[in-house]
């Protein structure tokens, strides 16, 4: 059996949590690849190493003095290796590391910034292998560069290039523990390149890809994904089970589980994804797979939902029989470089739905005077709109999903502008004004779990 395990920033914001963190990894011995974020947040205000290496590097690059910002990311480094009782030589290693990166030639500023914050990841590497050299296991801290991780020039935003799944699959021969640090890799020319915020998950998952792993596992701390937002409904039922699919759904409505590319890897392998608590690893957690047996299950896995959208309505009489008339809008959104996320469509009319923050008053301006140069009969633009989301395998194959979500919606007087129901074989979506987005979430959540 061949695992990989990621844990993230709160399962190593501490000398504590680092040890939870090794007693997990040697408590199994396939645990043999292991993925690690930067420390994170030991307290609600307080500030993640990756934030705290972010500030370092932009008051230098405004000119200001940052040895203020410097002492702080070495304290905490400090105190972790002095509270696991390190030998001095790691925090010299440390200090040294990232005082080089900080006094680094910065006229390039992205790259400056990304070998300052990659730092946060390959140091907390560092210190674990050490950690776990120092009770007696045979571990070793493994850099991205040496390895073959090769990432897109794009700093701050890279992307996997396809030649590191042939290079890192070779990690295989290697019978130690492996720490790898996630979030960063290199690019063709050697430089530091950082994946986006939370790209930790993303450098789990392609480990994952590149050893052919039976199982990735994602260390967090929570015991499972629930099936609606903990903040809307007080103790939700637990998913235990889900596919990639739904997940996805549930994601691009409001989960913020994982960071959105990071399924794709392991996704393409077929590669289950088990998300996991560092604080209570005995916790069912929350498997992810590629298939998943619908009969027995809540026809209903999750529902989710998003604030923030705007619709466009276009009327334009017998627009059914004009051929090519909706290229032509969606052209004009591709010229002024405006994403959509869907378009419901009648028989003369369409609506395009997309996320406000893409659409700016100018933007909005020039695309309704464009549309309306199209011969169109009416065009007008609503904001402040939720879509809020079924999400479950299964969920259309009974006439109760929507017979129970209309009564719901009924009951508690919300109305219903759009639904989409169809397009995805996994979901339903409603769009509504956002006042009626909370109510709305938990109206259907007693529906389907009460
Ligand atoms: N430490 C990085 C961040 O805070 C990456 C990660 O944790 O996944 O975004």
């Amino acid at each position: 059996m061949r695992i990989v395990s990621k844990f993230g920033g709160s399962s190593l914001a501490d000398a504590n949590q680092i040890r939870k963190v090794c007693d997990i990894i040697v408590s199994n011995t396939d645990r043999k690849l292991i993925v690690v974020s930067a420390p994170g947040k030991r307290f609600r205000d307080d500030i993640k190493v990756t934030d705290l290496l972010i500030s370092l590097a932009n008051t230098h690059l405004q000119g200001i003095d940052a040895s203020y910002e410097f002492k702080a990311v070495i304290n905490r480094f400090k105190s972790i290796a002095a509270d696991l009782k390190l030998d001095d030589e790691i925090i010299d290693e440390i200090s040294k590391d990232i005082f080089s990166k900080y006094n680094a030639d910065s006229s390039n500023r992205g790259k400056y910034m990304d070998a300052i914050k990659a730092s946060g990841e390959d140091n907390c590497a560092k210190i674990v292998a050490k950690y776990l050299n120092t009770i007696g296991y045979d571990a070793e801290y493994i850099n991205p560069g040496s390895a073959g991780l090769v990432l897109s020039d794009e700093f701050g935003n890279a992307s996997v290039l396809p030649e590191s799944y042939d290079n890192l699959s070779r990690l295989n021969d290697n019978p130690s523990i492996k720490i790898f640090p996630g979030f960063f890799g290199y690019s063709i020319h050697g430089d530091i390149v950082t994946l986006p915020r939370g790209g930790s998950d993303v450098t789990g998952s392609i480990l994952a890809a590149a050893v052919s792993a039976d199982i990735y596992e994602n260390f967090t701390d929570v015991d499972s994904v629930f099936s609606v937002n903990p903040n809307l409904v007080k103790n939700p039922a637990p998913i235990n089970d889900l596919t990639y699919k739904e997940m996805r759904e549930l994601s691009y409505a409001g989960f913020s589980v994982f960071h959105e590319e990071a399924l794709t890897p392991v996704y393409y392998k077929g590669i289950p994804v088990h998300i996991k608590n560092t604080n209570n690893p005995e916790a069912k957690g929350t498997k992810i797979h590629k298939d998943i047996t619908i009969e027995g299950r809540n026809p209903v896995t999750g529902i989710a939902g998003d604030k923030g959208f705007s619709s466009i309505y276009i009327r334009k009489y017998l627009m059914n029989r004009e051929i090519g008339f909706t290229r032509k809008v969606l052209q004009i959104l591709e010229e002024e470089s405006i994403p959509y996320e869907h378009i419901p469509s009648g028989i003369d009319d369409i609506s395009i739905i997309l996320r406000k923050k893409f659409l700016t008053a100018d933007t909005e301006r020039k695309i309704v005077k464009r549309i309306k140069k199209l011969g169109t009969d009416e065009v007008y633009v609503t904001h402040n709109q939720a879509l809020v989301m079924i999400v479950g395998e299964g969920c259309l194959d009974t006439t109760e999903t929507f017979a129970k979500a209309s009564r719901a919606f009924a009951d508690n007087n919300i109305l219903v502008k759009m639904v989409n129901q169809g397009s995805s074989t996994v979901s339903i979506m409603f769009g509504m004004d956002e006042r009626y987005y909370e109510e709305a979430i938990v109206a259907l959540y007693k529906a389907f779990y009460a």
